[in-house]
């Protein structure tokens, strides 16, 4: 399987090595080109208005937005949540996403950068084991529809989401040494989704 990673803004490189460790060699993709090659993609944290203009300017919003709804497995963690989500609330005026998830999300809903925080979390594949979850300026999520399952919630709010072929963290599970969310994303979203249109 290539997956990518958008390498416009963010955590780019840890991603690339979380993905490693999991024994995927990843793609960078800055170019319309790279995105052609990749059958699942990584969508970094960093600032999602920032991610989505520089995605304009190389030419790859539209590209990016017509392979995820075309069923492209597509993981997101922070910035790369806002970026999946069907709609946003606090969002930059004239802010674009590549949607896909039927959710609704609020921006920096955790507060400021002051208020990041890291706490242990439950997250639903199976393991009982807690999860370290990173939350910088951080989105929640406010809205699912009906289709989408949540895997994770701090005080109520979900935190982790996914649909059939889309899984999205508020959280930064890259920067914590605990590859399982990547796992899950290669083994338990993108695998069976690619899979099904073989
Ligand atoms: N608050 C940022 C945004 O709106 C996301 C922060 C992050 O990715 N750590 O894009």
């Amino acid at each position: 399987m290539k997956v990518g990673v958008l390498a416009l803004q963010g955590d780019v490189r840890e991603h690339v090595s979380a993905l490693a460790a999991c024994g995927i060699s990843p793609i960078e993709v800055k170019r319309p080109e790279e995105l052609s090659e990749v059958d699942a993609l990584v969508l970094p944290g960093g600032e999602s208005t920032t991610i989505s203009q520089l995605c304009e300017i190389f030419g790859l919003f539209e590209p990016i937005k017509a392979r995820i709804s075309g069923g492209m497995p597509t993981y997101g963690s922070c910035a790369g949540m806002i970026l999946l989500a069907d709609e946003i609330l606090d969002a930059k005026e004239g802010q674009k996403t590549f949607g896909g998830l039927d959710i609704t999300v609020r921006r920096n809903a955790f507060g400021r950068q002051v208020d990041s925080f890291e706490t242990d979390i439950d997250f639903a594949d199976g393991s009982d084991e807690l999860i370290r979850a990173v939350f910088i300026r951080a989105p929640w999520v406010e809205k699912t529809g009906s289709e989408i399952q949540v895997l994770a919630a701090v005080d109520a709010h979900p935190v982790a989401v996914r649909s059939q072929t889309l899984l999205a963290t508020s959280f930064h599970p890259e920067l914590t040494g605990d590859h399982r969310i990547h796992r899950y994303f290669i083994e338990q979203v993108a695998k069976p989704a690619l899979e099904k249109v073989k």
